[in-house]
């Protein structure tokens, strides 16, 4: 057995519906603008721009929800809805027709944004990272494996904030099929086994102060509830 010179952290996972395995979080990717009222409300074009993707560290994922303190250097935190794909199988350069081969399941989750970071960096053209790359910027619901609920490629997808519908969109808006994003994103990095996939975020998009109660819900995945508490509390 290894031995480790600094106490070694916990693997991040998520809950797996349905069982009591966990799924272990190795890296999480995302992709930008993959809704066409979204890409227009961030001022792109949706039938121009191919997909592009960022990254956010695994230690970001929280599972299950529940608090999260507003996080620092923000005065524009955002909530992103968003079907996650969780990776089962390792894959590179994967063709679009074998992509649901690599598919351990689905769940709810949230892209938080720090959004002022992001578009200072981006007028800069500097890297998003500070602006998407944070300490719970990645709530995560339950993995619903494919066994259970197929590959959900239509249905409701929606956030509220107090009770407050704020985004309400549909799977089958998807610019990009979740297919053609795991084989782009597949020739870019070799995918594997706890990897989780954001596949883009609706229109609706909008910010979060600490007290805002929220959840997220997509048909057939359940739902995400967040509460977004006091900075470093
Ligand atoms: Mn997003």
């Amino acid at each position: 057995m290894t031995s480790y010179a600094i106490p070694i952290w916990p693997v991040p996972s998520v809950p797996v519906a349905g069982r009591r395995d966990r799924f272990p979080v190795r890296h999480v990717y995302c992709i930008g603008r993959n809704y066409a009222a979204h890409a227009r409300e961030m001022g792109g074009d949706p039938e121009r721009e191919p997909p592009f993707f960022f990254t956010k560290p695994a230690y970001s994922v929280v599972p299950g929800g529940g608090p999260i303190a507003y996080p620092p250097r923000t005065a524009d935190l955002h909530h992103e809805i968003e079907m996650v794909v969780a990776i089962g199988v390792a894959g590179a350069a994967i063709p679009p027709e074998r992509a649901r081969e690599h598919i351990f399941g689905y769940c709810v989750g949230i892209d938080l944004t720090r959004r002022d970071l992001q578009n200072q960096m981006r007028e800069r053209k500097r890297p998003w990272d500070v602006g998407k790359s944070f300490a719970m910027a990645a709530p995560i619901g339950a993995v619903h494996p494919v066994a259970g609920v197929g590959h959900p490629r239509a249905g409701a997808i929606r956030f509220a904030v107090n009770g407050e519908t704020r985004q309400s969109g549909d799977l089958a808006n998807m610019i990009w099929s979740v297919e053609d994003l795991l084989a782009e994103l597949s020739t870019l990095y070799t995918l594997a086994p706890g990897d989780l996939i954001f596949t883009g975020t609706p229109a609706g998009v909008g910010a979060l102060v600490p007290g805002d109660r929220c959840e997220g819900a997509i048909e057939g995945l359940g739902t995400l509830a967040i509460e977004i508490t006091p900075p470093g509390l």
